[in-house]
């Protein structure tokens, strides 16, 4: 059993991503040197935040930061603020930072960082003094060379405003590259609020063409039909680009509803309501139960909500040829399988939905040269980028026959592989001279 083996024996730690690793390590050009470097994270920071609230009195909230691997470059991995967090947490999305930015092929490690706490029992002022006190904890941790923050669940570019303040009041010094997803008058990125859909619009407009082509995928002629589950940030920002390239998205879910319009929705106007009122407009279509959105008979299903929306108890009722992971994690490890068996190719997060991290490496690129880049340049990168690494992507799973998930962690793998044996294998050392 190797090492990797061993982790994934069921501790929470690797979880689904183990599996996949493993999977990936078995067609992956990867020295033992790697993954054993791969079997711990570099770092784990557990820090407590003292916060004087409004009332008076002091809470601390527990805060982690974990760098996972550094190989490639700094460390680079959002900030989140929820009642869950916890160091398990932590440290697999760190793990899982590292294969996102080694398969984009981006100059960084992976992180993540966190605090356990219901941000909606803040005010605003105390959730300003958390945001500091949190920078307070980790200042020395964190850096433009050493390991960069980004935003994540419930944390935003203005909580990103506030920790670059701190941490620049901290070194006396003013360094923008410190965290990214800043607001643009700060040294923010022109792109970046678009960017994760974005991306995930040019991997399936260069991927979705390519699967018709093997016949794993029939798009109807002209309009591609698409269901959207999770109509928030990423997924209508999608569902808009989709509609306006001539897609049909004729399903879309939220937490309040799911609608259907076998026609196509009017997604402009879903999102102009969902903007006023918070939630779809019940008589935008016809109301159906959120489940039957998973088992619709369409082109491209898009998993844009939560974690673990496809699970084996679900995977069997998916009827599209394509899934487009725009969620973190949202198919399960345990539905991979059958979605493979039943045909269902599935684009995998870790390519779907780094268009985000990889304007964020654009933003901390500009830091550091002290320049900006126009609005349309920043698409233009990133639309190069996006699509050079999904074809990259799809000829490897081509060449060594296996899914694009398996792909996408094979390329990240053998990107780090490439970066630890230059520094010396063991087969290096160990060879006879
Ligand atoms: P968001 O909070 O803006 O949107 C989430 C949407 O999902 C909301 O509309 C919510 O109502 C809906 N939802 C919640 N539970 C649902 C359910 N059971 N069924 C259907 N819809 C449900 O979040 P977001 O920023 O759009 O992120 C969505 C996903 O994409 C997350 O997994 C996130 O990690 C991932 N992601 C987002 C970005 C980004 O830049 N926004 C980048 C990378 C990954």
């Amino acid at each position: 059993m190797s090492d990797l083996q061993a982790q994934d024996r069921g501790d929470s730690l690797f979880d689904g991503t183990g599996s996949r690793l493993l999977a990936a390590a078995a067609v992956a050009q990867v020295s033992n040197d790697t993954l054993e470097r791969l079997r711990l994270p570099s770092s784990v920071l557990k820090v407590s935040i003292p916060v004087r609230m409004d009332d008076g009195s002091l809470r601390t909230f527990p805060g982690y930061r974990v760098r996972y691997d550094a190989t490639l470059g700094p460390t680079k991995g959002g900030i989140r603020f929820h009642p869950r967090v916890n160091v398990d947490e932590v440290q697999s999305l760190a793990f899982w930072m590292t294969f996102k930015c080694a398969t984009l092929d981006l100059p960084f490690g992976g992180a993540k960082g966190g605090v356990t706490v219901d941000t909606k029992e803040l005010s605003l002022h105390e959730l300003e003094r958390l945001s500091r006190g949190y920078i307070d904890a980790i200042a020395d941790f964190i850096g433009p060379d050493v390991d960069v923050p980004a935003p994540d669940m419930y944390t935003n570019s203005m909580v990103m405003g506030w920790m670059l303040d701190q941490f620049c009041t901290i070194r006396r010094s003013f360094m923008p590259g410190v965290v990214t997803g800043k607001p643009i008058p700060l040294g923010g990125s022109h792109g970046r609020e678009t960017a994760t859909a974005d991306g995930a619009f040019h991997v399936l407009s260069t991927l979705l063409p390519k699967l018709a082509e093997q016949g794993r995928a029939k798009p109807k002629e002209d309009r591609p039909t698409v269901a959207i589950q999770g109509f928030g940030n990423a997924g209508a920002q999608l569902a808009e680009l989709l509609a306006e390239d001539g897609y049909q998205v004729v399903a879309a879910a939220d937490s309040s509803r799911a609608l259907y319009d076998p026609d196509g929705l009017d997604v402009a106007r879903l999102r102009a309501q969902k903007g006023e009122t918070g939630e779809l407009p019940a008589e935008a279509g016809e109301e159906i139960d959120p489940d039957e959105l998973v088992a619709l008979d369409v082109d491209v299903l898009v998993p844009a909500a939560l974690e673990d929306m496809i699970t084996a108890d679900n995977a069997d009722s998916v009827k599209a040829s394509v899934v487009l992971e725009v969620a973190n994690g949202p198919t399960a490890a345990d539905a991979d399988e059958t979605l493979d068996e039943r045909g269902v190719t599935v684009i995998p997060d870790i390519l779907a939905n780094a268009g985000g991290v990889t304007v964020s490496y654009f933003e901390w690129a500009q830091n550091k040269a002290g320049i900006r880049w126009e609005a349309d340049d920043v698409r233009e990168r990133l639309r190069t980028r996006m699509i050079a690494e999904s074809e990259n992507i799809s000829n490897l799973a081509g060449d060594r026959d296996v899914t694009l998930r398996t792909a996408a962690y094979a390329q990240g793998l053998e990107r780090i592989s490439a970066a630890v044996d230059a520094t010396g294998s063991a087969e290096h050392y160990q060879r006879e001279r």
